[in-house]
């Protein structure tokens, strides 16, 4: 597998190729495809994996699909993850591919002043990466809105789980239209995280690396 097999248009090739991405990682080829049909996705999958570009891609790909949406506000991409850390680092990856696109990516967790995420967010952005806390944060004081999100990752689901997330993520999946794209990635499925995927994602795919 390669990633002229995913038919990435020549811009997001170019920048795949300035990463030093020669081919796609074990989850990339398998998850790929499937993200990028459309379909709703389990991951299991480990930090290092590679996992984060299955749904950054995707998503820039899906982005740049709807042009009807350009001129609603808010993201269309949504990604919530359990950590500053790990929302950092996702968001590091997004930018490099949205960039060449001129898509907006924003990160706003926990740490971080609250007034400047808000200005942040209040100027647009097309994909945000967040801590679910303080993703609720910001909706409460209406930095953004989610009339616009057709995609919605959950990252790192079971220490999402494990650090007490749970009601946050659920409110933040019921304020994103219910025909939206879901893909939960994690290392490990237990039974909480099994219910809340069978809840939130419609008929997923499950890959497993
Ligand atoms: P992740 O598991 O998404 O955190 O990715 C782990 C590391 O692998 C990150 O530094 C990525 O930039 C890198 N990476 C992701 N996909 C590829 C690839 N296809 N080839 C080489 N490195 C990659």
């Amino acid at each position: 597998k390669t990633f002229e097999d995913c038919g990435f248009a020549p811009e997001l090739m170019r920048a795949i190729a300035k990463q030093g991405y020669e081919k796609p990682t074990t989850i990339q080829c398998q998850a790929l495809p499937i993200v990028l049909s459309g379909r709703d996705v389990i991951g299991i999958a480990k930090t290092g994996s590679g996992k984060t570009a299955s749904f950054v891609l995707p998503m820039i790909v899906h982005i740049m699909d709807q042009p009807e949406l350009q001129k609603e506000e808010g993201p269309i991409g949504v990604i919530c993850a359990p950590t500053r850390e790990l929302a950092h680092q996702i968001f590091l990856e997004a930018k490099k591919f949205a960039k060449a696109y001129g898509i907006r990516a924003s990160a706003v967790y926990g740490g971080m002043s609250k007034l400047d995420q808000f200005k942040e967010l209040k100027a647009g952005c097309e994909i945000v990466v967040a801590t679910p806390g303080r993703l609720i944060d910001m909706l409460k004081m209406k930095a953004l809105t989610m009339t616009r999100a057709t995609h919605l990752v959950l990252d790192e689901a079971d220490r999402m789980f494990d650090l007490g997330f749970e009601p946050q993520i659920r409110s933040i999946v019921g304020q994103i239209r219910p025909d939206r794209q879901t893909l939960l990635f994690s290392a490990t499925m237990p039974r909480k995280v099994e219910k809340l995927a069978r809840e939130v994602l419609s008929d997923p795919i499950r890959v497993t690396v």
